[in-house]
C-alpha cells in the first residue's frame, strides 16, 4: 500500500529529514564554507560552486519553506526587506507596479521613493476593492500587483484567488506578503499567487533572534523567478549559513507556535472588543471584521497572532497603555515568542492609514489571562 504523503508539520518537525549523511547525527551542521573544490576536469559534480549564488544550510531550510507552501522552490535572503526588493528588482526595466495602501510600512516606503529611482513606477490601491484594481491596472505596464493579507496594521485581508485573476487577465504576476498568515494559516499559490514572500524573522523563526526573508514559487521555471535568483546571486543577497540554521530550527515549532499564537489571539480580540476602554478590535477572526468572510475562505486553523486594538480615549491614552505594560514587551516587530505591543502611528508617520488611537499587539506564547490582564490594568492608568 502506497503511504500517504507526510503533512507539513511533520515535514517541518523533521526538518524534512535533515540527518548528516557521514554522522547520521539528528541535527544538521551548519555548512559555512565560501568556495568549494573543484573536480580535476573543473566540473563541480556536487552542485556547488561559491558562497553567494548557494549554500546547503541555506538549501536545507529552504526545501522546508517550499513544502509548507506547497511551491517547487524557495529562497532565503538576508531579510524580509531583501525579499521584497529582489522581487521588484528582477522586473524589466519601467515596470509598473500595484502596491496596497495598507502594507508593511517600511517597504510601502521603499517603493514610494526608492523604487521610481530605479525606473519603476509605483500606484497604490485598495486593494479589498477589485473594482479600483481594475481601474488601476495599465494595459501592458503594469507587471506586478503586490499585496500583504492579513495586511499591517490593520489586519485588512485581501481575496487572493480574485486579485490572482485580475493580475492574470492583464498579464501582470501576482506577488504576496503572506508573513502575518504563515505558510499553516494560508497557501497563496494555492489561490493563484506567483511568488510568496515571508519575513522570516517574524512567525518561520519565531525567537527574535534572527533577520531573515524567505520568497517561494508557484513555478520554477517561471523567467521572474530566474531573474530573482539572479538579483539574490548579484546583489549577494543570500541569507548566511548561521542564521539559516537558526531559522531551521524555529521552523521545526511553528506548527504549534503558530496555532498557540492564533489561539491566544482570538481570545483577547474577543475579550478586548467587549471592553469598556476599547473603541474597536481589528482581528480578521472577529466576525465583525469587513473582511471576515474572505478571511474564513483562504485561511484555515486560525487567523493569525495578530490583532489591533483602537483606544477610546485617543491616542495619549493608547501611548500612556504602552507605556505601563509589563507582561508586553514594548518593541517593534511581531511573530516571536514573547507578546509585543507597539504604538504604530508615532513609527509609520505621514502617509500612513494607522489611526493614531491604534496599539498594535503580536501574540505570543505567555499565558492569555496574564497578557489580557496586564493590558487591561495599563488601559485603567495603573502600573500593571
Ligand atoms: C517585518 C516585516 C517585513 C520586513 O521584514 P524584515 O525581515 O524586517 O526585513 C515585511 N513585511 C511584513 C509584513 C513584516 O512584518
Amino acid at each position: 500500500m502506497a503511504k500517504p504523503p507526510l503533512k507539513p508539520r511533520t515535514l517541518a518537525a523533521q526538518a524534512m529529514g535533515a540527518i548528516d549523511p557521514e554522522t547520521h547525527a539528528i541535527v544538521p551542521p551548519v555548512h559555512v564554507a565560501s568556495t568549494f573544490l573543484r573536480d580535476p576536469d573543473n566540473q563541480y559534480r556536487t552542485g556547488y560552486i561559491y558562497g553567494r549564488p548557494d549554500n546547503a544550510t541555506v538549501r536545507q531550510a529552504e526545501s522546508v519553506i517550499a513544502a509548507l507552501e506547497g511551491a517547487p522552490e524557495a529562497l532565503l535572503l538576508g531579510s524580509g526587506m531583501a525579499a521584497a526588493t529582489s522581487v521588484i528588482l528582477a522586473l524589466e526595466a519601467g515596470a509598473h507596479i500595484l502596491a496596497p495602501k495598507v502594507m508593511y510600512w517600511a517597504l510601502r516606503h521603499w517603493m514610494l521613493n526608492d523604487a521610481p529611482r530605479y525606473g519603476y513606477t509605483v500606484d497604490t490601491v485598495d486593494m479589498t476593492d477589485t473594482a479600483a484594481i481594475k481601474a488601476a491596472i495599465k494595459p501592458g505596464k503594469t507587471k506586478l500587483i503586490w499585496i500583504e493579507t492579513p495586511g499591517n496594521p490593520l489586519w485588512t485581508i485581501t481575496d487572493i484567488a480574485a486579485v490572482a485573476k485580475i493580475a492574470h487577465d492583464a498579464g501582470a504576476k501576482l506577488a504576496i506578503d503572506s508573513t502575518a498568515a504563515t505558510p499553516l494559516l494560508t497557501r497563496p499559490i494555492e489561490h493563484g499567487a506567483d511568488i510568496v514572500m515571508h519575513s522570516a524573522t517574524k512567525y518561520l523563526n519565531g525567537h527574535s533572534d534572527i533577520i531573515a526573508g524567505a520568497l517561494a514559487t508557484a513555478r520554477a521555471d517561471d523567467p521572474l523567478w530566474q531573474s530573482i535568483r539572479n538579483v539574490r546571486a548579484r546583489h549577494g543577497a543570500i541569507l548566511g549559513p548561521f542564521e539559516a540554521w537558526l531559522l531551521l530550527r524555529g521552523l521545526r515549532t511553528l506548527d504549534v507556535r503558530v496555532r498557540a499564537a492564533c489561539e491566544t489571539a482570538a481570545d483577547l480580540a474577543a475579550r478586548f472588543a467587549k471592553h469598556p476602554l476599547i473603541a474597536e478590535v481589528l482581528y480578521p477572526g472577529l466576525a465583525s471584521h469587513p473582511d471576515h468572510a474572505i478571511a474564513v475562505k483562504q485561511m484555515q486553523g486560525g487567523f493569525g497572532g495578530m490583532l489591533s486594538v483602537r483606544v477610546k480615549a485617543g491616542e495619549a491614552a493608547a501611548i500612556d497603555a504602552a507605556a505601563r505594560v509589563e507582561v508586553w514587551k514594548r518593541a517593534t516587530s511581531l511573530g516571536g515568542v514573547e507578546s509585543l505591543i507597539e504604538h504604530r502611528a508615532s513609527i509609520e508617520g505621514a502617509g500612513s492609514p494607522c489611526p493614531p488611537d491604534l496599539l498594535r499587539l503580536s501574540a505570543g506564547l505567555e499565558d492569555a489571562d496574564d497578557l489580557f490582564n496586564d493590558l487591561d490594568r495599563a488601559l485603567r492608568g495603573a502600573n500593571a
